[in-house]
């Protein structure tokens, strides 16, 4: 075996065959042996995590950054240094919310000059389908886009478009050639138009105002559409957090058909409750929103049964002023929820009540989204010829959420004040220690994964 720069050992690491005393060897930022617990090679670099967890740092594969142009609602810097804390070690950021959004090749170009020298961890991008773009689809991919996602109704900005039937029809051949993937908000404008003339004088402070405004037969239908234009085209597709539990036995059917087609879900959706959510409680509001107890505990059946793939964050902060605490006013308050840190703790203590481990964890949110991402021949697993993105993971520990700890720029989260189990000792990206309790080292050293990740 050729010496390694560093062995980071534990009784537990998290492989993706088991959970087992082991020596990780590091060499040039990847994994060249996994060996014994007691396999050292002296003179070498040993962190020894006692028994605390080593396992692969998470593969975030929807955040909204929003740098360039909203760089007062996150930006590269607090992203990413928040996404360390929070053990995440690769994110892939969404085309949406930032100025100019990903959509064409110049604007790719721009928010590659705002990311460089400023991301902690590894940074990879989506693109985007708006109408009319189909031309610079080519040109994204070739400089390095990892897909593309759209939205089937209003994205809630103006500058990404939502697109129709008759877009993705056009879109979609050019994907399938490509091999690429579209990620789909997948709810429909018409069924949430009829709610909205059924709803008029009811109070906007109860969130159950707030849930009828989006009803479950916008995002069935739209599923539905998404199964029949990937049957069509073969293309693939992937369905951006998932919320309604209606539809999950036709996605069920579509997966066991063999259609190409992934599903997501958000720790929101996996953690609160509709009948929680107090009134005019607006750091709640997301887009398709939080549903039904019942609701929830039929998305982590679906997780169990692989129809739902992963877990990643939707991480979609906003400045203060726009979540319209004071009013308290979900029809008006912008959605999107803060939580990129807290992913892992949050759905670490909601699955342990429910039975999963870790190796169940990392396959939802490492693996899986790096395959989603193409990034799986370098990323989310702890095996040889892997980057050494790992975390040093203390499962029994418990935190606070308070704002003295929350990296991401705007402290706004519904997360605020809970008691968490789980907490992230420290991050490595390609054996670079990146973070440890509490404080970062060096520069922002991230790559920008916009080369063939092979
Ligand atoms: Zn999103």
């Amino acid at each position: 075996m050729d010496r390694p720069d560093l062995i980071i050992r534990s009784s537990r690491v998290v492989t993706p065959e088991d959970i087992r005393p082991a020596s990780v060897h590091i060499r040039d930022g990847v994994i060249a042996a996994l060996g014994e617990w007691d396999e050292i090679v002296p003179p070498v670099s040993l962190t020894d995590a006692g028994d605390a967890v080593v396992m692969p740092g998470l593969v975030d594969s929807h955040v909204h950054v929003n740098e360039p142009g909203r760089t007062r609602w996150e930006g590269f810097a607090t992203a990413t240094r928040a996404a360390a804390a929070g053990g995440v070690t690769t994110l892939v950021d969404m085309p949406l919310n930032s100025i100019p959004p990903t959509t064409t090749e110049a604007g790719f170009q721009e928010k590659l000059a705002a990311a460089r020298g400023q991301c902690f961890i590894d940074t990879a991008f989506w693109g985007g389908v708006v109408p009319g773009n189909t031309s610079e689809l080519n040109p994204l991919l070739d400089a390095g886009v990892r897909g593309f996602k759209c939205f089937l109704i209003h994205s809630g900005v103006d500058e990404f478009p939502h697109v129709g039937e008759e877009n993705l029809r056009e879109a979609m051949p050019e994907l399938k050639k490509r091999g690429s993937v579209l990620l789909v908000h997948a709810e429909l404008p018409e069924p949430i138009e009829k709610a909205a003339e059924e709803l008029k004088g009811e109070n906007p402070r109860d969130y159950n105002t707030f849930l009828k405004s989006r009803p479950r037969e916008s995002e069935n239908k739209a599923v539905e559409l998404m199964i029949r234009l990937c049957r069509a085209s073969g293309a693939r597709v992937h369905i951006v957090h998932h919320s309604s539990s209606d539809v999950l036995p036709l996605l069920k059917a579509a997966r066991e058909e063999g259609l190409p087609l992934t599903v997501e879900t958000c720790p929101h959706y996996l953690t609160f409750a509709a009948e929680e959510i107090p009134d005019g409680a607006t750091h709640f509001k997301c887009c398709p929103p939080v549903r039904e107890r019942e609701n929830r505990e039929r998305l982590w059946e679906a997780l169990k049964m692989g129809v739902i793939d992963m877990v990643v964050s939707d991480h979609s902060p906003c400045t203060a002023d726009l979540k319209l605490m004071e009013r308290g006013d979900f029809l008006e308050a912008w959605g999107g929820i803060a939580a990129l840190q807290f992913t892992l703790p949050v759905i670490w203590t909601e699955a342990q009540n429910r039975g999963f481990g870790l190796q169940e964890i990392s396959r939802w949110m490492s693996e899986a989204p790096a395959k989603l991402a193409g990034l799986d021949k370098r990323k989310g697993k702890i095996a040889v010829g892997f980057d050494a993105d790992m975390i040093i993971f203390e499962p029994e520990k418990q935190f606070k959420v308070v704002p003295e700890i929350i990296e991401f720029k705007n402290k706004i989260t519904p997360y605020a004040g809970m008691n968490l189990r789980g907490v992230v000792e420290a991050t490595y990206v390609r054996g670079i220690k990146v973070y440890e309790n509490g404080r970062f080292f060096g520069d922002a050293a991230g790559n920008l994964l916009t080369k063939n990740y092979d």
